[in-house]
C-alpha cells in the first residue's frame, strides 16, 4: 500500500500501544487512521519482547483502575475480536522479604479490594502450599491474585492489527517517521523515509522511542529506554500446568511457566538508559544464580532462548496518557515502566475517547497527564519489577 498524503489521525509506532489506539479509534467511527511502524512487523519491540504478565496487583489507585478495564478486555478478547491470546488465568504470587515491602503490599491489599480486587495476604507456611517448589528462605509473607496471569503479547497486537484493518484503518510497516510537522503550535502532519502525510492529530505510540518523536514536535516527553532482558528455559516436566507468576519482590526477580519450561527476568536496577539490546551476559549470570536460589529445580533446566528488550521508564513509573500541552493535536501514550502491555486495551480506548469525544470519559485520566511533572504531582508506583 502507497503511504497516504494525508490521515485524520497518524499513529507514530505499532506495538500494543498503537495498535490499540488503531483500533479503538476506528471502532468508534474514525476510519481515517494511519498507523506507521518502521520494523517489518508489529508488535516486534518491547510488546513483542515482554514477559506477558497480566495483573490487577499495582500500588496506586489508578493502575489498579486501569487493569480493571484493562483485563476483561483481554478476557473479552478473542469473542470481540476473533484471535484466541493463550490467555491463562495462573495468579500472580508476590513473594516479600523486606519490612518495608510487607507494609506496603499490606496497605495494597487492603486498597485493592476496597477496589473490588480479589488480592489476598498469604503467610510463609500458605506460599508453601501454594507453590511447593520454591525455596522460602528469607520471604516474610506474600500475596496472591488468582485472576492475574499471562497472555500472548504477539496475538494482541495482530489481534487490534486485524480488527483495525477490517473497519478500515490502515497500518502500515517499514515506514519510518523521522519529523513531527508544527506550525503555530499545532500538529500538521509527519515526514517519513517514504515522504509526507499531513494530518491534524498525531499519535506518539514509539515505546522507547517516544522521548525522540517528542522531541521532533518540540516537546519535552519524560520516557527514557532501560535494558531489561530475560531467558526461557527447554523443559521442566517438574512445573506444574498451574504455577503461578511469581515475582520476588526486592530483588525484582521474577518466573512464570513458558510452554513446558520457565521464563524468567530480573531487573537490574544499575542499568543505565540507552537502547542497547544485547545481551549482557554477566547480568545473566547474577540473574540465573538468583533465580536458582529461589526456584532451585532450575539446576536442572537447559537454556532454550534469551533476548533483551527496553522498558520505556517514565518519571514516576506511571505512563504519560493524553494531550501534549504546548502542542495541539499532539497526544502521547507511552511510559509505562515495564508493565504497559496489560494496560494497552484500557489506554487505547481512553486515547481514542480523548482525541474522539474530547475527554476521556471511560476513565479519568487526568493525573496522567504530562502536566502533573510540572505541577510537581507524580505518584510514584510501588510495584515496579
Ligand atoms: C523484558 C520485558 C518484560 C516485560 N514484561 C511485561 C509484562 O510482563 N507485562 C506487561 O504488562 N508489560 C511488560 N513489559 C512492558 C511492555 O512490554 C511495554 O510497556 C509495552 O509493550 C509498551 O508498548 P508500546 O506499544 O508503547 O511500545 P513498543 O512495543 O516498543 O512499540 C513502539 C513501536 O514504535 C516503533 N517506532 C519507534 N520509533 C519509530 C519511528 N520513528 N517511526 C516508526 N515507528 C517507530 C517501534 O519500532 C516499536 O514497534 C515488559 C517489557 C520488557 C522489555
Amino acid at each position: 500500500m502507497d503511504l497516504p498524503k494525508t490521515a485524520d489521525v497518524v499513529i507514530v509506532g505499532g506495538g500494543v500501544m498503537g495498535a490499540s489506539t488503531a483500533y479503538h479509534l476506528a471502532l468508534k467511527g474514525c476510519r481515517d487512521v494511519l498507523l506507521l511502524e518502521r520494523e517489518s512487523f508489529f508488535g516486534m519491540q518491547a510488546t513483542g519482547r515482554c514477559a506477558g504478565g497480566i495483573r490487577y496487583q499495582f500500588g496506586t489507585e489508578i493502575n489498579v483502575r486501569i487493569s480493571c478495564l484493562s483485563l476483561p478486555m483481554l478476557d473479552r478478547f478473542e469473542e470481540e475480536l476473533g484471535q484466541p491470546i493463550d490467555l491463562r488465568h495462573c495468579g500472580y504470587l508476590f513473594l516479600l522479604t523486606e519490612g518495608q515491602d510487607v507494609a506496603a503490599f499490606r496497605q495494597q491489599v487492603e486498597m485493592q479490594n476496597r477496589l473490588g480486587v480479589g488480592t489476598r495476604w498469604l503467610e510463609p507456611a500458605q506460599i508453601a502450599d501454594l507453590v511447593p517448589l520454591l525455596n522460602l528462605e528469607g520471604v516474610l509473607g506474600g500475596t496472591f491474585n488468582a485472576d492475574d496471569g499471562l497472555a500472548d503479547p504477539n496475538s494482541v497486537v495482530q489481534g487490534y492489527v486485524s480488527g483495525a484493518r477490517r473497519l478500515g484503518a490502515r497500518l502500515l510497516n517499514d515506514v519510518e517517521v523521522s519529523d513531527i510537522l508544527v506550525e503555530g503550535g499545532r500538529v500538521r502532519g509527519v515526514v517519513t523515509d517514504q515522504g509526507e502525510v499531513a494530518a491534524p492529530v498525531v499519535v506518539n505510540a514509539a515505546g522507547p522511542w517516544a522521548g525522540e518523536i517528542g522531541q521532533m514536535a518540540g516537546a519535552e516527553i519524560p520516557i527514557v529506554p532501560v535494558r531489561r532482558q530475560i531467558v526461557v528455559t527447554g523443559p521442566m516436566p517438574d512445573i506444574p500446568p498451574d504455577f503461578p507468576f511469581i515475582i520476588d519482590f526486592a530483588p525484582s526477580l521474577y518466573f512464570h511457566r513458558e510452554g513446558e519450561g520457565i521464563l524468567t527476568g530480573m531487573s537490574n536496577h544499575d542499568e543505565p538508559v540507552g537502547f542497547d539490546q544485547s545481551v549482557d551476559e554477566e547480568w545473566e549470570l547474577i540473574h540465573l544464580e538468583a533465580a536458582m536460589q529461589r526456584l532451585p529445580v532450575l539446576e536442572k533446566a537447559g537454556l532454550a532462548s534469551r533476548w533483551a528488550g527496553l522498558y520505556e521508564n517514565s518519571p514516576d513509573a506511571h505512563p504519560i496518557l493524553g494531550r501534549i500541552p504546548d502542542v495541539e493535536g499532539f497526544h502521547c501514550i507511552g511510559g509505562f515502566s515495564g508493565h504497559g502491555f496489560q494496560h494497552g486495551p484500557a489506554c487505547g480506548l481512553l486515547v481514542a475517547e480523548e482525541i474522539l469525544d474530547g475527554e476521556a470519559h471511560t476513565l479519568d485520566i487526568a493525573t496522567l497527564y504530562i502536566d502533573r511533572f510540572r505541577k510537581g504531582k507524580e505518584i510514584t508506583e510501588y510495584n515496579v519489577v
